[in-house]
Formats: C-alpha cells, structure tokens, sequence
C-alpha cells in the first residue's frame, strides 16, 4: 500500500508518461500540469487529472513557474511532486518550497542539490574527498583578463564551462588564445539565457574522452548503491545521443574505481534518490569527475534493462520514507544489484540531419513503431496526427534494447528502427541506424568525438 496517494508530475513529454506508469504500478493517483501549447499533447491523457498552468506566460515558462505549480499541488491535496528532468528539476528553489509547503519533492534535498547541482561546488566537494578532477579554474571568472591570466596557467586547449550548466549549453572549447575573447563572452551569454546564471569557469579540455557515468541509489537513512555505469560518449554539441551499457570496452579495474569514487562523493553528501555522477576517461585510462546531475537522467532506461530495478518507482518509494533494504525496495546490499546483459537505448528525435540536425515541426502523418522482443519503447508526443511543435526538446521516443550480448543488442536496435515509419516530420532514425552500424561502435569504442569525426554517418 503506498503512502502517497496523488503526485503531481511537474513536467511534460516522455518523462512525465514515464513516471505516471511508475505511480499507476505503485496504485498511486496522477496529475499533470500542461501549458496552452501542450493541449493536445499525449501526456496529458496519460495522467488520472492534468490542469492547465502558466496561461499567458509562454510555452517554457509555464513550466517554470514555482508558485503556480505548488499552490496548484495544495488545491489538488496532493502528496508529491516528481520533477522529471529539465525545468524546474535542478532548481534548489522549487525544491525548498516544496519542503515548506508540506509537499515530498521527489529528490535529494534542496541542501544537497545545491551543493552538487552546481558544478563549481560539486568539482569542489570531489577534491575534498579525494575524487580526481580536470585541473582547472574553479571560481566565476568574471572577465575576460581573469580568464587569460588562469588561461595561461592551465594551458590551451581549455574550455569555458557554465557552472549551472546542462544540456551542453554555456560551454566553449578555446584553442588559443586569440579565440578567448569571442568564447568567454559567448559562453556567458548562452548561460544567461539558458540557466539565469552566467557564472563561468574553466577546465583542461581533454581531447577524445568517453563520457562514463555511474547510476547511484540513496535512501533517506544513509543507504547508498550504485547500479553501474552508463557509457554516453556518442554526442553530439556535448548532447548524447546513443547511451549504453556496460561500457565494456573501459578496462573493469577502472570501472571499480570509478564505482567508488561516484559512492565516495555520494556518501559525502549523504545522497538520497537517484542521481548521476558523471566522469570523463581520457586515452590513458585515467577517469575524472566533471559533474553530479541529482535528477532521473533520459538515459536512466539502459541500467533499469540491465540490473531490472524499476529507477523512477525506487526513487518514489525512497520518498516515501522505504529503506533501501525493505521489502518494497529489496536491495539489501551492493550485491543484490546484479548486472545483467547489455542494453542500448536511441534517442529519436524530430530533427533533419541533412540540415545540421534542425528541429522540424508539423503534423505526424503516420506513426508506426517496432516493438518485438528485446525492445523497450519509451514514448513522447509520438502518434498519427500529433502535432509537433517547436517549443519544446524534439526528443520523439527513446528506443531502448536488452540483449544477452552487445552485437545482438545493436541487432535488434537497428531491426526496431528499421521497421518504424514515421511520415510528415523528418527524423534522425536513419542516422541512428548508422551509428549502430558503425565498426567502432560494435567495439564499443567511441569517444566523444566520434560523431564530428565521422560526417558520413549522416547519409
Ligand atoms: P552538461 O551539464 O551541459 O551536460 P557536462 O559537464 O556534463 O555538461 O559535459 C557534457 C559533455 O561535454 C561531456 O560529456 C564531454 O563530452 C564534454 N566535456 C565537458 N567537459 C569537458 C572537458 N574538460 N574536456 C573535454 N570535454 C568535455
């Protein structure tokens, strides 16, 4: 029997489908928030209620609005709010009203959140417990002759990074010197639109790393597990794109370090829910942790295939108060997250590789996918007839596989893909197809350059 009994999703699209599943499963009742543009969305239908917000304000904002949201939450007596990803789910603020108001906020603390969520903070928080990071500048470097001066002291190729920073927004390589000026100011300004917060700093930029990162569990006692890592290098911009697990091509004594540095830096913080501790690993071997993202992450599906942990229902029931180790969780120790098979998961979007890979937008004329065993579907706005719009991620459906071995997963990606048909919007499932095709991706050894390197895979 759950203690909650109504939450409210404080989200839209594919990630609010997801957790609405995960209260139907756990008998607890749904509400969604929608904005004007989002009428006619699919998630909205997928929820017991869903109310109109933000009238007025504009598409994006909507979602943002604090007030709105948790006065909404009292009227509807409800017991929780889950924040998705995006929005309002790293923002401290929300949180903390939440907490004020009586209402679980279903993530770590808004102290937690503010102490990681940050990337300055968190790379600050690492150093202290031992945890290597890039070496670099870890302060608002608040001109561009401050940033020469420590430019010159971490060397080039650096980056300029947002400290609120996400999606790949806010961060600029710079090679040399003379390109300093344009990035900084770039950089900045890309933050102030995208977060609010224009701090800036600088880090070593490591050439042709892969993106490793590693799943952990908290509860509200102390308990904490990770559930492996995530190997996320197909990106494009600093954006995944393809993301799979194991990341069997990285040696497994590096793997157990990394699982321990990722249980280090979330035990220093005591962390609760689910959250993500993000590392890069460069040619040598060596790992480094660049940033905690203390939210559900898109990509959370891979290890939910492989360790067969339901990740968004664990993360409600630890805000319930359920131990790690009861019954309704039932993970008593590290060892009972067991690692099994291999799983891909392809981000389908709504975007023209052909044209730099811009969103496009209209009606889906048709809309058949490939479902068949091995394959998970995690849907959006994908139907005959929906309307797309421009306002929002074009994230269309997440095609995730399971397999017992990595060429069989990529084998029954690629037969999935292959046989959806979607008319009306252009899409990026041929592209996708590619990728999977690709020699380096069977071994498992791309690096975070690999989709610039390779200009073919749009054909
Ligand atoms: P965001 O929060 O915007 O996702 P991250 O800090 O997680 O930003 O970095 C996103 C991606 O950017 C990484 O996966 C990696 O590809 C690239 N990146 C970030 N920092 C560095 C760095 N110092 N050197 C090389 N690449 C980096």
């Amino acid at each position: 029997m759950s203690k909650f009994k109504r939450v409210l999703v404080a989200n839209r699209g594919e990630i609010a489908i997801r957790v609405f599943r995960a209260c139907n499963e756990l008998g607890i009742r749904t509400v969604a928030i929608y904005s004007n543009e989002d009428k006619y969305s699919l998630f909205r239908t997928k929820a017991d209620e869903s109310y109109l917000i933000g009238e007025g304000k504009g598409p994006v904002d909507a979602y943002l609005n604090i007030e709105e949201i948790i006065s909404l939450a009292l009227k509807k007596g409800v017991d929780a709010i889950h924040p998705g990803y995006g929005f309002l789910s790293e923002n401290p603020e929300f949180a903390k009203r939440c907490a004020e108001e009586g209402i679980e906020f279903i993530g770590p603390t808004w102290e937690m959140m503010d102490s990681l969520g940050d990337k300055i903070k968190s790379k600050i928080v690492a150093r202290k417990v031992g945890v290597a990071t890039i070496p670099g500048y870890e302060k608002d470097v608040k001109s561009v002759e401050e940033a020469a001066l420590h430019a010159g002291e971490i060397g080039y190729p650096l980056m300029l990074k947002a400290a609120a920073g996400g999606g790949g927004r806010g961060m600029r390589i710079v090679w040399k010197e003379s390109e300093l000026q344009n990035a900084f100011t770039s950089a900045k300004n890309e933050a102030r639109k995208a977060f609010g917060i224009d701090h800036i700093f600088m880090e070593k930029y490591l050439e042709k790393p892969k993106h490793i990162e590693v799943q952990v569990l908290g509860d509200k006692y102390g308990n904490i597990v990770h559930m492996f890592e995530r190997d996320c290098s197909i990106q494009r911009r600093h954006q995944k794109v393809v993301e799979f697990t194991p990341a069997f091509s990285v040696p497994q004594e590096t793997r157990d370090r990394i699982y321990e540095d990722a249980l280090k830096l979330a035990n220093a913080v005591k962390y609760r829910s689910a959250g993500t501790l993000e590392f890069l690993v460069d040619s040598t071997g060596r790992h480094y942790f660049i940033e905690m993202n203390p939210r559900i992450q898109v990509e959370h599906t891979v290890t939910e295939m492989v360790t067969g942990i339901d990740i968004v229902q664990a993360q409600i029931l630890v805000a319930e108060g359920f131990a790690l180790d009861s019954p309704e969780i039932n993970i008593k120790s590290q060892s009972d997250v067991k690692l099994n098979g291999f799983s891909i998961q392809c981000r389908i979007t709504t975007e023209d590789p052909s044209l730099n890979f811009a969103p496009d937008t209209g009606k889906i004329e048709s809309y058949r996918t490939g479902s068949g065993f091995g394959i998970r579907l995690d849907g959006g706005n994908g139907f005959t007839g929906a309307e797309i719009s421009p306002y929002y991620d074009s994230l269309l459906v997440k095609n995730i596989s399971w397999s017992r071995n990595f060429q069989d997963a990529i084998r029954k990606s690629v037969r999935s893909i292959t046989e959806m048909h979607i008319t009306g919007v252009k899409t990026n499932v041929d592209f996708l197809i590619n990728v999977l095709n690709h020699p380096i991706f069977l071994a498992g050894e791309c690096h975070t350059g690999f989709i610039e390197e390779n200009p073919d895979l749009i054909s």
